[in-house]
């Protein structure tokens, strides 16, 4: 029996070659679990595994797909049982271990959540490493004392996966959410998708020139880094923290530790792909609570895996919108 995934092969050439190919089952990796897969999604990591070189990915022939959604089929887990709906996001599933890009995958139990209720695998993976990023994100914020009603929330990179998400479950929670944006042909989707101000991305980039300026902002989930975190952190509200998600802008961070300590702003990181069980799971919940549906399918753009390469690229290019659900089936 064989099945449909994405194969990217180490190619003298042009550094890698990636397309649809008939695998078979001896040949996924090793796993407790065996996951008949529904969907995946394309993440701006998986932009990164397509590329050759990329310091991501360690062996080849490989399989990329660093999220995956669907049915249980095999398990050696006393956790899961056939016909279980599963979702994995993260643990370098799609850059050391074989991903979610192909119709069959095998994974360690420990790093399947269930499918929370209210989903369904697509949703899942509409939602996928960007969603939860965004939630810890948020989950970290409201750890660190925002709340609704304090004044403005920021997200940057507000058009991309991680900003879509973090700009609907805030709106949807009750916070005021100024959106930035490289884009202004995004503004109607980002006010549909409840920000309430529309912030030019030129003009929050630009060198700094004071350490700190006017206290602006209550809080921000940042998927950009760089230029753009560096002048957000000297515009935060005393006491007021910036979750670090991406660098989507550069990894850079041109500033100073004074507003850390006149202002006591806190830079919060974030990571997605280590995350414990039970905090995987609290993400996960709140997006089935917080998130509105109808939002997140407005969101979704749907892909064949064929179309995975292409797409790839863009993602890095800052050119999708929202985020891509790719049925692999
Ligand atoms: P997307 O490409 O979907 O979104 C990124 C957005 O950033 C773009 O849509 C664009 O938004 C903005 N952007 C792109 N290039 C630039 C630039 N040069 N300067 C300023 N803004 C820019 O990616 P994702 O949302 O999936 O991921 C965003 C970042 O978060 C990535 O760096 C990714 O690696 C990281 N990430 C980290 C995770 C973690 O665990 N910490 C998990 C998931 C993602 P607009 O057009 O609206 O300006």
């Amino acid at each position: 029996m064989t099945f449909n995934a994405l194969v990217v092969e180490e190619n003298e050439e042009k550094g890698v070659s990636v397309g649809v190919q008939q695998v078979t089952k001896d040949q996924l990796p090793d796993g407790n679990v065996t996951v008949a897969v529904e969907y995946s999604t394309l993440n701006y990591k998986d932009g990164l595994c397509l590329q050759p070189r990329n310091g991501l990915v360690r062996a080849y022939p490989h399989v990329p797909g660093i999220d995956f959604a669907g049915t249980v089929e095999a398990s050696d887990d006393p956790r899961y049982r056939p016909g279980d709906k599963v979702v994995l996001t993260g643990w370098r599933v799609g850059e050391t271990h074989w991903g979610g890009f192909s119709q069959k995958s095998r994974v360690n139990a420990d790093w399947l959540v269930p499918l929370p209720d209210g989903l369904t695998t697509k949703q899942a993976m509409a939602v996928g490493t960007a969603g939860i990023a965004a939630m810890l994100a948020i989950l970290a914020l409201e750890d660190h004392g925002l709340k609704p009603g304090d004044g403005e929330v920021l997200v940057t990179g507000a058009a991309g996966g991680v900003g879509s998400i973090a700009t609907a479950v805030l709106a949807n929670v009750g916070y005021e959410v100024a959106a930035v944006t490289g884009r202004p042909e995004t503004s109607d989707y980002l006010k549909s998708l409840g920000a309430t101000r529309i912030v030019p991305r030129e003009e929050i980039i630009s060198v700094i020139k004071k350490p700190m300026e006017a206290a602006t902002w209550t809080g921000c989930v940042d998927a950009v880094g760089g230029e753009m975190l560096a002048r957000v952190i000297g515009q935060l509200k005393y006491g007021a923290s910036v979750a670090a998600v991406g660098l989507a802008g550069g990894s850079s961070l041109p500033t100073t530790v004074i507003p850390f300590l006149l202002p006591g702003v806190n830079l919060l990181g974030i990571d997605s792909v280590i995350q414990p069980f039970d905090s995987r799971k609290r993400a996960w919940q709140r997006i089935a609570t917080d998130l509105p549906l109808e939002k997140l399918d407005a969101m979704i753009v749907d892909a064949k895996l064929s179309e995975v390469p292409e797409l790839g690229s863009k993602i890095l290019d800052g050119k999708i919108k929202g985020r891509i659900v790719v049925d692999v089936n």
